[in-house]
């Protein structure tokens, strides 16, 4: 039976780093996944450049039933740190927009990254690779795996969430906390585009392509300004994606499709000049021409010049744009969400090494514990932060 000090369950961003470290610090590591190749959620993020981080990472940009449990593995591996990092293996980056840090070139140099970093400290990746059993005794673990046994002094669960079960997702993770009797909270898909009820689909069915930017609100008063994209299943774009974790079965969304408002100000200047211009017209300053027919065939905007607009209607309208309540049908689901929200309790873990407070030697990093984050590198620094912490743990 080959023996290891550490054995990390998952090749993906949390365990590669988490083995690398470990290993480098002198750990005899093991990395194992079930997929044939490793990082594979990696080499498909941020539209194949992997968006690794983000230059604003705080803790109130993640979602989670304890929200301090991230600060202190946030605190003492950083953007910056990763940054350095990637820095060091000459990999070119760029800022695209709010702070969300890109490869200029290609996701697979921070896999390339991270398999240079788990060969320098001698880690064996093991692909293909199913745990059909885990034992737990005074050594350790022993794993039953399809083809072979391996006991490991201590293990790491890096196995991620469910979302996007086609690159390799499954609920192990889970079903190893559970196993071990740690607790673990009802999950559900973040980051994901919002599905809509038939008629209101239908009324929308033209606007499909169309983006445009918004303030997009949640129930619970969060709110996000960035694009809404209409699509033919419903709505999605990054603001929809980042309310999307916010957001329950049955709950409206406030859509504001003015978000720089002005709308009054507009109209009333507009009128001055141009009184017989179709009000139509006049939100096509503001608003691209197939909403405004969408908005016309919802009965938002009336069909009439802006001499003939009074008040009343003016005051309508201008709450309609700004107050627009969607109430969506569901989400797309699992298949194409970014991540998956809920999972293992962080109340029965350290904050500071992410060990199972009642099963030493058990360690959980990743997507698969109970912290998720925005839409823009939060994740992927969620992964590096947690498997940092777990490494420096397993290295003490
Ligand atoms: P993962 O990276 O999912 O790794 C888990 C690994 O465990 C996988 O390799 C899986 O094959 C393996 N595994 C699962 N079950 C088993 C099992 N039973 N046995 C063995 N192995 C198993 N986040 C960002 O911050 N920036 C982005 O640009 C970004 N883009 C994304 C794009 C897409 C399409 C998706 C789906 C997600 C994106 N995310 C992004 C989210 C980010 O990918 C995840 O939050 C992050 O990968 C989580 O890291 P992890 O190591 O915990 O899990």
């Amino acid at each position: 039976m080959e023996q290891f000090d550490v054995v990390v369950i998952g090749a993906g961003a949390a365990g590669l780093f988490c083995a690398a470290q470990a290993g480098q610090a002198g750990l005899r590591v093991m990395v194992l996944d079930n997929g044939k190749k490793p990082g594979r959620k990696i080499l498909m993020s941020g539209g194949g450049r992997c968006n690794f981080t983000n230059l604003y990472i705080e803790p109130a940009a993640y979602l989670s039933s304890n929200p301090h449990f991230c600060k202190s593995a946030l605190a003492r591996y950083t953007q910056w740190d990763f940054i350095d990092m990637v820095s060091r293996h000459g990999i070119a980056w760029h800022e695209k927009t709010l702070g969300q840090l890109f490869c200029d070139d290609s996701a697979e140099q921070i896999v390339t990254m991270l398999m240079d970093e788990c060969q320098q400290g001698n880690v064996t990746l093991r692909l293909r690779s199913e745990v059909l059993t885990i034992e737990r005794n005074e050594q350790g673990y022993t794993l039953q795996l399809n083809g072979a046994e391996i006991h490991a002094n201590k293990l790491v669960i890096a196995s991620g969430g469910l979302s996007m079960p086609g690159l390799g997702a499954s609920p192990f993770g889970y079903k190893v906390a559970e196993q071990f009797g740690l607790p673990v909270l009802p999950t559900r898909a973040g980051l994901v585009p919002f599905t809509l009820h038939k008629p209101l689909l239908e009324q929308l069915q033209t606007l499909s392509g169309v983006s445009l930017p918004a303030i997009v609100t949640a129930q619970d008063g969060t709110q996000f300004r960035e694009n809404i994209l209409f699509t033919h299943r419903g709505m999605s774009g990054p603001a929809v994606l980042q309310i999307s974790s916010y957001w329950r079965a049955g709950e409206p969304v406030v859509v504001n499709l003015a978000p720089d408002g002005g709308v009054d100000a507009l109209l009333d200047e507009q009128r001055q000049a141009h009184p017989n211009q179709s009000l139509k017209n006049t939100l096509a300053l503001l608003l691209p021409k197939r909403l405004i027919e969408v908005l016309m065939s919802l009965g938002f905007v009336p069909d009439v010049t802006l001499k003939q607009l009074n008040a009343r209607q003016q005051a309508d309208l201008v709450a309609r744009l700004s107050q627009w309540e969607v109430v969506p049908n569901g989400t797309e689901g699992y298949r194409t969400a970014e991540v998956t929200l809920g999972g293992v309790d962080t109340h029965a873990l350290s904050s500071r090494t992410m060990e199972a407070r009642t099963v030493p030697g058990l360690y959980f990093i990743g997507e698969v514990v109970d912290v998720t984050g925005w839409l823009g590198g939060y994740n992927f620094q969620w992964a590096w932060s947690s498997a940092w912490a777990c490494a420096q743990a397993l290295a003490s």
